[in-house]
């Protein structure tokens, strides 16, 4: 008898899933609340200026997985994009991740790579082990750049001191002793030509796929199929009946300019009293493309209210006490998969959750095989 598999959201997760269960022969229905696909990675073109505009926050694809970038390059065209961030700081740009450029501009200095690190080294703390962000901000950097470039950026993104942090989140950074401005280190970087929500759709192009949008799924009826490949929230598929865990929420203000209004794509403005944390222009997202006018965001963080839409989980110890909760719980609920970004409730980069989504397909169709429950 025909199996009946669904995957709750269109984004990255659902879509890879269904796209694998497809070719190994099974028919998929995936469903989405919004009336788009490709979850927070959406994008659209803008119908006044033509700018592809990233509706969720700017999203830059990087990867040092060979397979993943291969399984992404059969859905849609990438041309080659490195992201080069830059930071206003008390009426001063500089650029980011913070490097030689950077300290040398900071410091009124002109240190070759050696004398810098010596310098630094002069500036930082002995901190062995730093658990949390500030520790590991004072460990890396020392207190003037901490000041400058993290400290006031943090506070407004995540709504607390970089001292309730952890150290892992700024070891999401690097910090070069040379000029090399690109943001992220993965081999593999670049921009989906005509934008990630057409890569998703092709990757949900298959005869066996059955896509529905504005549509909810009512985890009370997950008993009704065979298998549900959950990546909503993971405590919104318990109704949130012990609680919900953290999410920070992003507000865009948008405007608009005419020609280029600040140069680049992104511009951090870590400084306290500015009250955003940075201002996207998305037609550099794509520069091989030619607009005359632009769209901006302003991108403000705050809590995440319920009807808000969750961006960035906060692990902080109360929620890693629930979390494990709900992790318990959903071991019990035999015929769901948790994944993706909510549903594992882990900040995800999108090569990461193509990853894992790829690899949750097999595990499954290996289970199915064996004739094992997944
Ligand atoms: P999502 O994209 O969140 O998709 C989940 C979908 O499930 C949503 O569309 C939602 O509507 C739907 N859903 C939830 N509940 C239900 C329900 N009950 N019924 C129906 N549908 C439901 N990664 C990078 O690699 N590079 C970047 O530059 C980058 N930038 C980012 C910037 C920001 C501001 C943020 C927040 C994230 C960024 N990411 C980036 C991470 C990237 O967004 C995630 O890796 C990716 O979106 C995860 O995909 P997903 O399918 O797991 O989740
Ligand atoms: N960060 C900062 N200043 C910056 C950029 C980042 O303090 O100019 C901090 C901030 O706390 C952020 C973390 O470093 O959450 C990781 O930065 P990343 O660019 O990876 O942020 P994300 O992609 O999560 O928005």
């Amino acid at each position: 008898m025909t199996q009946r598999f669904i995957m709750v959201g269109a984004g990255f997760s659902g879509a890879v899933v269904a796209r694998k269960l497809a070719e190994a022969g099974h028919a998929c229905t995936v469903v989405d609340a919004r009336d788009h696909v490709a979850g927070n990675c959406h994008t659209a073109r803008d119908a006044d200026t033509g700018v592809m505009v990233h509706t969720y926050g700017p999203h830059i694809f990087h990867t040092g997985d060979d397979e993943v970038w291969d399984y992404v390059r059969k859905f849609g065209e990438f041309a080659p994009y490195k992201n080069r961030v830059k930071s206003t700081h008390k009426g001063a740009v500089y650029t980011l991740p913070v490097n030689l450029h950077t300290m040398n501009q900071f410091f009124g200095t002109a240190l070759r790579p050696d004398e810098m690190r010596a310098h630094v080294a002069t500036l930082t703390a002995d901190i062995p082990e730093p658990e949390s962000f500030e520790e590991q901000a004072l460990a890396f950097v020392g207190p003037d750049l901490y000041a400058a470039f993290f400290k006031g950026y943090t506070e407004k993104q995540w709504g607390t001191s970089p001292a309730n942090l952890p150290a892992s989140i700024l070891k999401r950074l690097p910090l070069r002793f040379n000029y090399d401005d690109n943001y992220f280190a993965h081999p593999h970087q670049g921009m989906p030509v005509d934008g990630y929500t057409a890569l998703v759709e092709n990757i949900l192009d298959h005869p066996l796929i059955t896509v529905r949008l504005n549509t909810v799924f009512d985890p009370a009826t997950a008993g009704d199929w065979d298998h549900v490949f959950w990546s909503g929230p993971l405590d919104g598929f318990f109704g949130y009946d012990i609680g919900r865990l953290g999410y920070r929420t992003l507000d865009f203000e948008e405007f608009r300019a005419i020609g280029d209004w600040q140069g680049c794509a992104v511009m951090n403005h870590p400084d306290p009293e500015v009250p955003f944390t940075r201002i996207t222009e998305h037609k550099h997202f794509a520069p091989w493309e030619s607009h005359e006018k632009s769209v901006l965001y302003r991108e403000y963080a705050r809590a995440c209210e319920p009807g808000d839409t969750p961006y960035y989980p906060i692990r902080l110890v109360a929620e890693k006490a629930l979390l494990s909760d709900y992790v318990e719980r959903a071991k019990t609920v035999s015929n769901v998969t948790f994944m993706g970004r909510l549903g594992t409730y882990r900040y995800l980069d999108m090569d990461v959750t193509i990853r894992e989504a790829l690899d949750t397909a097999d595990a499954f169709l290996a289970a199915q095989a064996a004739g094992t429950p997944a």
